[in-house]
Order: C-alpha cells, then structure tokens, then sequence
C-alpha cells in the first residue's frame, strides 16, 4: 500500500497542539508530520484516538436505568435486577453497542472489565483495540483460572474486582496470569467511603449488605484502608487502579512509586457522589492519571470527550492540552504503549480522529473521522 495523508489547520500530537499540519502514513503507522505547504480551508482538528482505560462494556444496555447518589449495595441490587435474565446474546449486544458508541465517539483503544465474558466472545466485532478482562471476584481463581478461548481477536486476560470482593488467592492468580501474559493488571481501588469503612473497621452499609447477602461469608475485617491492603496483599506493584476517591496524599504517593497508573472516571464519581479524587496530591507525586468512562449504569456517557468536560469543569485550572494528555499520551504510558498508541509521531500506529472543534469544553465537537492502523473505520460528515 502507497503513502496516504491528511491535513489539518491543526493537529493534537498528544502533548500541543501544532499548526498546520500534514500527516503521511503507510499501512498501518504514521511515517512523517510534516509542515503544510497551503493552509487547509478549514478548522480541521486532528487527534490522536483517544484510550479509554475503564469501561464494562456489557452494562451498555442498562443506559438510564440504574439509580444515582445511591450507595454501591442499592445501586448493585437494581443492576442484578436488570441483569438476572441477560442472555448471551442479551450480552454480546450490550458489548457490541458499547463498543459502536466509542468508535463514534473517538475511541480506538478500550480496556474493558465484564463479568459476563461476552467482550471475549467470537461474536463481537470491531476495529477498535481491545483489552478484554473478565473480572474475578469472591474466591474464583482457587482453582484454575478459566483459560482465554479460542483464537485471540484481541488480548485477553483477568482482572480482580475489588479488595473487599475477591479473596487473597483471586487476586495473585489473576496478577500472576497478567504478568505471565503481559496482559495490564487493573481493579476497582478506594471507590467510595462505604469501602473504606468495610476495610478498615468491617461495618458500614457494605458490611450489612454483605451479611444479609451471603450469611456465611468469610469475609474478615483487613484493619487496614485500601492502599494498605493491595501493598500487603502484593498486587500494587505496576497495576492500573481505578477511582482511587478516598486515597490519602500519602496513598496517591505510594502508588506512583509503585509505578501504577490511575484511571479516574468523572461522571461515575459524581453519579455516586463520592469525594473529588486529590487531584494535587496525585500531579505533586507525578502519578499518571488517565481519564476513564466506567460503564453506562454509572455515567451518562461512553464519550471521552463528555468525561474530559466533567473533568474540566470540575479541574479549570488545567489546560486544554493537559486535559486531553490523560485520554491519548497518559493512557499510552500506563499501558506501556507510548511508543505506537496516544500521540502522533512517526513511528505510532495511524490511530486518529477528525474534528472541527473551538478547544472549548461546553462545546464538544462531532468525531467526523475516525482511523484506526491507518483505515478509515467510521465516518459522519
Ligand atoms: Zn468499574
């Protein structure tokens, strides 16, 4: 295949925006950015695709229907709810419109989280680069871990749900597949006080749903807050941890020198109401901090671009560039995948979308293109 290019009055590389450029790719990576010789006659905007770090994507269906500033027990009841009579194919098609609202929306890398396993399925289709995960919790993993199925569409592996939901040998079974297949290792960290409260002093409303749900669970109180229990546990170490709400600065700093990466998902943490991630404290401890989307039974949106203008509002005092930083180049890194994924430079995979867009938060734009290893996958001009 020849040489193919694209030319923006302006292009995001994944750290500044540049003014008239032209990108040149080759198959399925960029060869050259180059200066423009005219200016475009528009006000084109190209972006590296945006990464979304945390998504269940089979929850997709469940749009509208879950309850906000609920605690986790109440809002989990009303999801199994909803849920209890999915079938397979109920869930492939929750995966498959999750994955059809990213594509629209810009993304083209998701590490996605199901219990289902219906992301792994033969039936789902996309170009979009995924990490599947299905997520361990209570004791799964004592035995065998269930095997990847067939042929790999896209890398698969496990994730633990949380540090109150799985037990200790769910969780090094998980980490140990992870590593050996060098798959991410990501869970559910510090999400919301009522976690804290089962951890540290074993009571709360967590506690009580715990007891009334599996009245001879074995759960025993830790005495130790979340941080302190994944670094005793031995699973901290190079993870993705997500929310991280009720991390103490000494906890955001801990992670960072386990080399983690956060995922933060904006509108998840204000449909609960949990408290505001100590966004300080993490950029003091130089700790990556990805933007994320949880799933649409806790946001409104699958769009990054809607998560960035939460995040925006919520932080003003960060730039248009260091915002979109953590949905491209921040991503990238905590994925280890800096060199082909979240910024355009010759060398990364031709993974990029168009837009026209005033670089204002109140006023997002429409993906109009979107390439994914240099193929236009998705189109609305
Ligand atoms: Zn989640």
């Amino acid at each position: 295949m020849s040489e193919q290019s694209i030319s923006a009055a302006q292009i995001f590389d994944g750290c500044s925006f540049q003014s008239q450029k032209q990108i040149i790719w080759e198959k399925d990576h960029i060869i050259a950015i180059k200066d423009c010789s005219k200016l475009p006659q528009n006000s084109k905007i190209i972006l590296p695709g945006f990464i979304n770090l945390h998504c269940h994507l089979e929850l997709t269906a469940l749009e509208g229907l879950l309850p906000q500033k609920k605690d986790f027990p109440q809002w989990v009841e009303v999801l199994q709810k909803h849920t209890a009579a999915f079938s397979t194919h109920d869930w492939e098609k929750s995966v498959q419109k999750g994955l059809d609202l990213s594509l629209q929306s810009g993304v083209t890398s998701i590490f996605d989280v199901g219990n289902s396993g219906a992301t792994w399925s033969a039936e789902i289709s996309t170009p979009i680069r995924l990490w599947a995960a299905v997520e361990l919790l209570g004791n799964a993993g004592e035995d065998t871990l269930p095997p990847p199925l067939g042929p790999p569409k896209h890398r698969r592996g496990y994730s633990a749900h949380a540090l109150y939901s799985c037990g200790g040998d769910c969780w090094h079974k998980a980490k140990d597949f992870c590593q050996k297949n060098d798959f991410p290792f990501s869970f559910h960290l510090a999400e919301s006080l009522a976690e804290h409260k089962l951890l540290t002093q074993g009571q709360g409303i967590m506690r009580s749903w715990l007891d009334a749900k599996t009245p001879h669970h074995n759960f025993k109180k830790p005495g130790l807050a979340p941080l302190a229990r994944a670094l005793k546990l031995g699973v901290l170490q190079g993870s993705i941890a997500v929310h991280g709400n009720t991390l103490s600065p000494e906890d955001l700093q801990n992670l960072a020198q386990n080399q983690c990466g956060l995922v933060h998902c904006p509108q998840s943490a204000e449909w609960f109401g949990h408290p505001p991630l100590d966004m300080l404290s993490c950029d003091k401890s130089d700790l990556p901090v990805s933007i994320g989307s949880d799933s649409l039974a806790s946001a409104h949106s699958l769009s990054l671009w809607e998560q960035m203008a939460v995040f925006a509002k919520n932080h003003p005092h960060y730039s248009v560039e260091e915002v979109l930083a953590r949905v491209t180049a921040v991503p990238a890194q905590i994925l280890g995948e800096e060199s082909s994924l979240g910024s355009l430079t010759p060398g990364s995979k031709a993974d990029f979308m168009v837009v026209e867009w005033g670089q204002n938060w109140e006023q997002l734009p429409q993906v109009q293109q979107v390439y994914i290893s240099g193929k236009l996958v998705y189109e609305n001009i």
